[in-house]
């Protein structure tokens, strides 16, 4: 389907908002980002393809459009792990860069991205990024370049590349320890307990906590 990017863009932005609850015509034509690409045209051009449906103030997404925004959706937060992560760009450069960086991936390249950074569960906001097949399907010929800490093995260590807590203080309590993106941890033990150690520190940490901390193997 020959879909344009004011297209994409708006059925984004009708998938956040449901995120947050919401679903207004009204509200969605104020968000700037959308006021710069579409108007009520582009929604009634949308409706009349069979994308959304216009109801009074309300809009919602079809099956098609469903289908569509959850996969600009994917291609957007996938990109916006890569910059800010991986690139290590500043965030304001990636959102300059993430909107119009996503709409030149194609599924397969989306898969490897998404393959590479061990199939992150949430972007770089804490917004869930939506499963691809190969989130689903564990076989892969790409070996990611970054996997959840609890994937390596005693005596490998790792740099942190990102943390996908959405706890905050859970957070803040990591970041004391010197748990932040860019530290380098060594796995010291896995059973029965996860003990790492960082810098000349020794922890123990909950299994559910390792599985958030996103790392690189590293080289001793
Ligand atoms: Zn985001
Ligand atoms: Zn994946």
């Amino acid at each position: 389907m020959g879909q344009d990017r004011a297209t994409d863009e708006v059925l984004e932005f009708i998938w956040s908002e449901r995120e947050a609850g919401r679903s207004s015509v009204t509200a969605l034509l104020e968000i700037e980002e959308v006021k710069e690409e579409a108007d009520r045209s582009t929604l009634d051009a949308m409706s009349a393809e069979g994308l959304i449906t216009v109801m009074g103030d309300v809009v919602t997404l079809t099956n098609t459009g469903e289908t569509l925004a959850r996969e600009a959706i994917r291609r957007h937060r996938l990109a916006e792990r890569l910059l800010t992560e991986v690139l290590a760009m500043d965030p304001e450069t990636v959102e300059k860069n993430a909107c119009s960086f996503e709409h030149t991936l194609t599924p397969e390249v989306a898969e490897s991205i998404c393959t590479l950074l061990g199939h992150p569960p949430t972007c770089p906001h804490g917004l869930p990024i939506p499963k691809g097949n190969c989130c689903i399907a564990t076989k892969s010929e790409i070996t990611p370049l970054v996997n959840p800490l609890d994937q390596l093995k005693v005596g490998e260590s790792g740099r942190i590349i990102f943390i996908v807590s959405k706890q905050h203080t859970r957070l803040d309590k990591l970041s004391t320890l010197g748990i932040v993106p860019g530290s380098t941890v060594h796995v010291h033990q896995k059973r029965p307990a996860f003990v790492l150690q960082i810098e000349e520190t020794t922890l123990a940490l909950d299994a559910d906590i390792v599985k958030e901390i996103y790392v690189k193997r590293v080289a001793q």
